[in-house]
């Protein structure tokens, strides 16, 4: 028998999300804590557009090219990952309002993220972001592999990302790759790398993916 009124309308879906650039507005926090790590070792630094063509995933492949010794990447890495929890920032805009619609239609949620755990949880206690997440994956170091992880969670899988390797990733583990506006890459570089949406608000992802919900469900 037919029960739709009790189905969540989410309930064979999920999503994912970056953390840096994508939930958590901090290409300035980014810049300064990557050219605090060049700085400290005589490599120059940064402007706004060289950062944003020159940050990528993962941090070790980014500080290779940018000159760091290779025996020095974790050092490097860790550096950074301190940096970013000195300096506070913003939430994306729509941020607490997605995720609580998102979770009440019962979609599964959750951050697969390259930064460590404990810059993650620095923003999201300064932040008070919504605990509604399933689960937080910190210090990835492959998102493909990650995101694979997840992927049988849920028959519809979205990720969402600033960077042209978050849409990469995302459509080499089975996921819908969403991009966000004024995050760590340019638009323009999102779309080449396969995004299918790209939202300014996180908002704008209910719509997306109740519509591919719709589709499916008229199928
Ligand atoms: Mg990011």
């Amino acid at each position: 028998m037919d029960s739709p009124s009790t189905t969540l309308a989410l309930a064979d879906t999920m999503v994912l999300f970056d953390w840096n650039g994508t939930v958590v507005l901090d290409a300035d926090r980014a810049r300064a804590s990557l050219n605090s790590v060049l700085a400290a070792r005589s490599l120059g630094t940064l402007n706004n557009e060289e950062f944003s063509q020159q940050f990528r995933l993962p941090m070790r492949t980014m500080f290779r090219d940018l000159g760091v010794h290779s025996l020095d990447l974790d050092q490097a890495e860790a550096e950074w990952n301190d940096q970013m929890t000195q300096m506070s920032t913003c939430l994306r805009a729509g941020t607490n309002a997605a995720l609580l619609e998102l979770s009440a239609a019962g979609a599964w949620l959750g951050v697969v993220s390259a930064a460590s755990a404990a810059a993650v949880q620095f923003d999201q206690r300064s932040l008070s972001v919504p605990s509604v997440l399933d689960t937080v994956d910190a210090k990835v170091a492959d998102k493909v592999v990650q995101l694979s992880k997840h992927r049988n969670r849920r028959d519809r899988a979205f990720y969402v990302g600033d960077t042209a390797y978050d849409m990469r990733s995302a459509t080499a583990a089975g996921y819908i790759p969403i991009g966000v506006a004024g995050g760590y890459a340019p638009e323009d570089v999102l779309w080449e790398a396969g995004a299918v949406h790209i939202v300014e608000s996180l908002r704008e992802i209910m719509a997306i993916v109740s519509d591919s919900a719709d589709q499916a469900a008229s199928r």
